[in-house]
């Protein structure tokens, strides 16, 4: 009898052909989150993955708890096809569980198993019943559920550890996230990850105008989020002279939201040598004036790549939601500046129109800034 953890993946078993490329996948991620483990084992057999952890196996369920795709996570008791072994299994499993009631449900996919599911719950049954003290068992509604699994082994497990969902991080090709120090980008990020997307990230950094704080922020924000996934590349851009040509030569009212077109136009540049297929913002309609249906028009005829923004229809409460959730809120609260909040204008335009800004951009010689932008590449 060992112990185990038996991964559920849900969504997985629909994808038809692609089904073993996202199990592969799957499985690489969960031995790359546990790669720093002693004796630890991954194995794949008939849509179940199951990891053998011989220590720390609290700390392996926190881990296993950040890799997408995994639906829900068992601490299970494998044990021999064997009764006496199974119910072995069954009473010190029920010894570590409080509650004074219990059911046994069991699934019998291996039908070589000489015992039927039914004469399997009730035998188990009658061995917790008889080797745990207080336990009763209580058909309609108990306080712990024993599930017994007999397939090539037996697997017993009460209680299910909700997974993050999703798909496998890297079976849904990159993309580019545009990653301020803020709120929302750190969780639009997220999201896309979520889906199975390989991010990379890009920082527009505008010394002095924002400091070296602002820039750790962005640092420690793709640290959570790497843990998510398989470490991490951040593009450190340095902003500040195309910043304040901007600020010289446009008028003060469109200066936002030509900004936003540089940046993205750079964060093109960025994701066209990487790789990625799409770029990523926090982006939240109506959330401010350069998010409005209009602003968010003329941003995105910056550029030609499809721009993701996973928060458009998210108030900021649930967006917040998510921020603690995963981690990224505390870091994004500390108080240091970043380099939209230092230029604001007065009266930023919420309507802008793209003929007007496309005018004010003639001003000045942007190009020169998007061919030449200096950076600094950090390894997370
Ligand atoms: P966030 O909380 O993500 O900063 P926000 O609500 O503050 O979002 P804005 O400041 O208007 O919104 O920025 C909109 C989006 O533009 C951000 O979500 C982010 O994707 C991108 N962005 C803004 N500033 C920067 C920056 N300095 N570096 C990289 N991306 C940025
Ligand atoms: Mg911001």
């Amino acid at each position: 009898m060992k112990d185990v953890l038996l991964i559920k993946y849900g969504e997985l078993a629909l994808k038809g052909e692609n089904r073993s490329f996202f199990e592969n996948t799957l499985v690489k991620n969960i031995k790359y989150a546990l790669k720093d483990f002693d004796g630890v084992k991954v194995e794949k057999t008939h849509g179940r993955i199951y990891v053998e952890c011989e220590k720390d196996v609290e700390e392996a369920i926190e881990r296993l708890k950040k890799v997408f795709g995994i639906v829900g996570i068992t601490r299970a008791k494998e044990a021999d096809l064997d009764l006496e072994e199974i119910f072995k299994a069954a009473v010190d499993l029920m010894k570590s569980h409080q509650g004074k009631t219990f059911k046994v449900e069991t699934k019998r996919p291996n039908k070589a198993f000489p015992y039927n599911s039914m004469e399997v719950s009730r035998r188990v049954g009658a061995a917790v019943l008889k080797n745990v003290k207080n336990m009763k068992v209580d058909v309609h509604n108990p306080d712990v559920l024993l599930n017994v699994e007999i397939r090539e082994k037996a697997f017993l497990y009460a209680g299910v550890i909700e997974g993050a969902g999703g798909l496998p991080l890297g079976t849904n090709g990159k993309a580019t996230v545009l990653l301020s120090g803020g709120i929302d980008s750190p969780v639009a990020a997220w999201m896309m990850m979520k889906r199975g997307v390989e991010v990379e990230a890009v920082y527009f950094h505008s010394p002095p105008y924002t400091s070296d704080r602002a820039k750790e922020k962005v640092v420690d924000l793709c640290k959570v989020l790497s843990q998510y996934g398989r470490g991490m590349r951040l593009h450190v851009v340095h902003f500040t002279d195309l910043q304040l040509e901007i600020y010289e030569k446009c008028p003060a009212r469109l200066t936002t939201i030509i900004m936003r077109r540089m940046m993205m136009k750079i964060a093109e540049k960025i994701a066209q040598q990487n790789g990625s297929l799409a770029l990523i913002t926090g982006e939240s309609l109506g959330q401010v004036a350069s998010q409005t249906i209009e602003s968010l028009y003329v941003t995105n005829s910056s550029v030609s790549l499809p721009v993701f923004r996973p928060l458009i229809g998210m108030d900021k409460r649930e967006i917040i939601d998510i921020a603690q959730k995963i981690g990224t809120y505390e870091i994004s609260i500390r108080p240091y500046e970043d380099c939209c909040t230092i230029f604001v204008p007065k009266h930023p335009a919420t309507k802008p129109k793209l003929e007007k800004v496309l005018e004010a951009e003639e001003k000045m010689d942007y190009q020169k800034f998007i061919d030449n932008f200096e950076e600094e590449v950090i390894e997370i």
